[in-house]
């Protein structure tokens, strides 16, 4: 073990003498005065300050040496203010000899700080979330030296530490405890729904108290030991996975080298011959591996912060002996708080969850996915949340803006109160037309069917009033998994779903994989532009193997009964041709097994590129039916990437130019009679079903939950009246009729 240092020694008899304040029977305020004392006459400077979040936006100065007193409590900034705010900004440490000259600079005249030269500023911050900065000044013009740097950062994630204990909690000041002050976290949607409930952290933080030590070599063998169970624990791993992908060998062999990393060991135990415990050593190195994280872009690197922050948290929990288990139950209401979940941890939990809030995730995710499936309002890109939430806090999700009200005020909570009132309310309204047949004023029936993908959406069907599944999507089956699903065990779902339809149609996509969709066990293929890559009917094309598994699982789940299915993503007649052959080829094969088929099979393809629209006549009376895949459709339409936010919005559904596509394939469909309908996101939407409908798509298939609000709007309009506000915005050279449709929608 190397021998400590002058510095890692003064900076232990630092911290000792901060363990002893914090033993003290002390108030927040008196500990706070108490501690800049120490550190000022420690290290000798004529200034320390401890500067601690207010509320998410301002710095106040809550306790101080060196300057005017008077200004405790009464000097704010806001973070980027100054240099103690920029300090705060960036979450890196200012450190100038010559402070008025610094870029930013803001002179305080109330604390007199004018005398005072050289400054130098850390954060104050946990797990990459700041809490507040601390500061020293000198009146000699000089800058500190690293081994005063890092004695202060020591002393500053202790500092850390125990404002999140609630060590400064004080009442005179007004100061609360970190996790009580209510916050509010914009992120964004992924599935609607406005919702409340308490926090249920997926993976409790773990929760250091013994802070400070002053036996290093006892710690550095706690640390030891459990550094070699955590490498033990990542070798297990890496054997249990021996068969699995390259790809994913790859990720857990860069994890073990980082858990046999002697940089990361040798940091550590510098921090603990600074007079940390184990766990506060690994909890340091974990802050600044987070504060990295926020400052690198690079992905690769940033997995590698990843890895590394998973590893310091296995650590302590090994070093704390808390668990993931941490004898906390379930609140009522949980809503779901993690920085990510898969899919699978996601159908665990199942409907018990009222909410989801992630800190990661994308809305094409398989989480979202679930979630989706499941109707749970999801936010994700929630900054922050993790850190931020205890369990048990109260929480607020709001779907509809992405917005997350942490510990909501009163104010908040009542006005919350109102909107899931208002949604309940239109809820009600919806249930009492469940069984109505969506018939409009003027005597057109339209078909409302939902889409679905898991065992769990089934129940919707009669819930929901839809008339039967118009997509149902096959992925989830083998996304969810770490390995290729049997063909019995597909069987065996198919067969609950078509159960659990009771006779009514269901329509089956074959596998849609590839773009968003990979699935972890299949070799990743390096593509420049998955969206327009080796996807969907492409794959089946090339790898028969699946699809061919696929269709006889269907087959013998159907047990003789009528079966639907249509083939994703055909860009041409060939490939529908591929596939119908395919599906004839299973059914001789069954029937040579000597199973039943079904009495009538149903084939058709997903129109999802415009090439599609193109094709001949004879390719629209080939097919049984046609479906419109419309996200697919319109993305390639407009070319703007529908997981792209930053285009995605831009181009408006109800473009006259894009409805006259829809209208010509409307119209070579009723040429040909084939049957049509539309299955994307946006036949849910009541404002693009109604016009949907209005061109001639009489067929709409949604989530369970876009029902009831389209059958309302359906039910009070007229489709004539629609269509001709929108040949009328057509003729009048409009680019989008939706402003049109609105009014007529408020008028009636
Ligand atoms: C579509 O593209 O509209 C569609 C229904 O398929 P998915 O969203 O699964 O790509
Ligand atoms: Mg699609």
């Amino acid at each position: 073990m190397p021998m400590p240092n002058k510095i890692e020694s003064d900076s232990r008899k630092l911290l000792g003498r901060l363990r002893d304040t914090m033993a003290e029977e002390a108030k927040g305020q008196e500990r706070l005065d108490k501690i800049t004392l120490l550190i000022s006459s420690t290290i000798g400077t004529e200034v320390c300050s401890i500067y601690l979040l207010r509320d998410s936006e301002t710095l106040e100065l809550c306790a101080t040496q060196g300057l005017e007193l008077d200004a405790v409590h009464q000097t704010r900034m806001r973070i980027g203010e100054g240099l103690v705010g920029s300090v705060a900004k960036k979450n890196k440490v200012i450190n100038t000899a010559d402070a008025p000259s610094y870029p930013g600079f803001r002179y305080m005249p109330e604390t007199g700080e004018e005398r005072f030269s050289s400054f130098l500023g850390l954060p104050i911050q946990r797990l990459g979330e700041l809490l507040g900065v601390l500061v020293v000044q000198s009146k000699t013009a000089r800058e500190f030296n690293t081994d005063e740097i890092y004695a202060l950062e020591v002393v500053a994630m202790v500092l850390a530490e125990m404002a999140e204990l609630g060590a400064f909690v004080s009442e005179e000041s007004g100061l609360k405890a970190l996790h009580q002050q209510s916050i509010l976290i914009r992120g964004s949607v992924a599935q609607e729904g406005a919702t409340k409930g308490n926090v249920w952290l997926h993976e409790p933080r773990v929760v250091v108290t013994n802070l400070v030590s002053d036996d290093p070599e006892a710690e550095i063998s706690r640390l030891e030991e459990a550094v070699q169970e955590l490498r033990n624990h990542v070798d297990q791993m890496l054997e249990k996975n021996r068969q699995m992908d390259k790809e994913q060998a790859e990720i857990l062999e860069a994890y073990k080298m980082f858990a046999n990393s002697r940089g990361w060991m040798k940091r550590m135990v510098t921090d603990i011959n600074s007079g940390l415990s184990a766990e506060a050593a690994v909890d340091k190195e974990q802050s600044s591996a987070r504060a990295r994280l926020g400052q690198v872009t690079d992905p690769y690197m940033r997995d590698r912060l990843h890895d590394l922050d998973d590893l310091s948290n296995r650590l302590l929990r090994i070093l704390t002996g808390q668990g993931k288990e941490t004898g906390a139950s379930m609140p009522q209401n949980p809503i779901l708080v993690a920085s990510n979940i898969g899919p699978a941890e996601l159908l665990d939990y199942g409907r018990t969850l009222k909410g989801i809030v992630l800190e990661e995730g994308s809305v094409g995710s398989h989480a979202t996915i679930v979630a989706r499936a499941l109707a749970i309002p999801l936010v994700i890109h929630a900054q922050n949340i993790t850190a931020e939430a205890l369990n048990g806090d109260e929480v607020l999700v709001d779907g509809e803006q992405g917005l997350v009200h942490l510990r909501p005020d009163e104010s908040v909570s009542s006005a919350f109160k109102d909107k899931i009132a208002m949604e309940a309310k239109a809820q009600e309204r919806y249930s009492a037309i469940r069984h109505l047949p969506a018939n409009t004023r003027d005597n057109s029936k339209v078909n409302l069917l939902m889409n679905a993908g898991l065992m769990a959406d089934l129940p919707s069907l009669d819930s929901s009033g839809a008339e039967g599944v118009g997509l149902f999507r096959t992925e989830l089956q083998f996304l969810i998994r770490n390995q290729m699903p049997k063909r019995s065990e597909l069987s065996a779902m198919y067969k609950r779903v078509m159960d659990a339809a009771g006779g009514k149609t269901v329509v089956f996509r074959s596998l849609d994989i590839g773009s968003d969709k990979v699935l972890s066990y299949m070799p990743n293929v390096e593509e420049p532009n998955p969206a327009l890559g080796w996807r969907a009917i492409r794959v089946g094309f090339d790898k028969p193997g699946i699809l061919r598994m696929q269709l006889q699982a269907l087959l013998r789940a159907a047990e003789g009964r009528p079966l639907s299915i249509m083939f994703p993503f055909i860009a041409q007649t060939s490939e529908f041709d591929f596939a119908k052959l395919e599906m004839e080829k299973a059914k001789e094969r069954e029937l040579k097994l000597g199973h039943k088929v079904p009495k009538k099979i149903s084939i058709g393809a997903m129109l999802e590129t415009p090439s599609l629209a193109f094709e001949s006549d004879n390719f629209f009376q080939e097919v049984d039916f046609l479906s419109i895949g419309g996200n697919d459709l319109k993305q390639f339409f407009f070319a703007a990437d529908r997981e792209n936010e930053l285009v995605r919005k831009r181009y408006d559904t109800l473009n006259l130019s894009f409805l006259d596509f829809l209208q010509m394939i409307v119209d070579k469909c009723e040429k040909n009679n084939t049957k049509l309908s539309f299955c994307g996101e946006d036949a849910g939407r009541p404002v693009e079903a109604l016009c949907l409908a209005a061109i001639g798509i009489k067929t709409l298939s949604m989530r369970p939950a876009s029902i009831g609000p389209v059958k309302n709007i359906l039910l009070k309009s007229d489709l004539g009246a629609v269509k001709k506000i929108i040949d009328k915005a057509r003729i009048d050279g409009e680019t989008s009729v939706r402003k049109k449709i609105i009014q007529y929608m408020a008028a009636n």
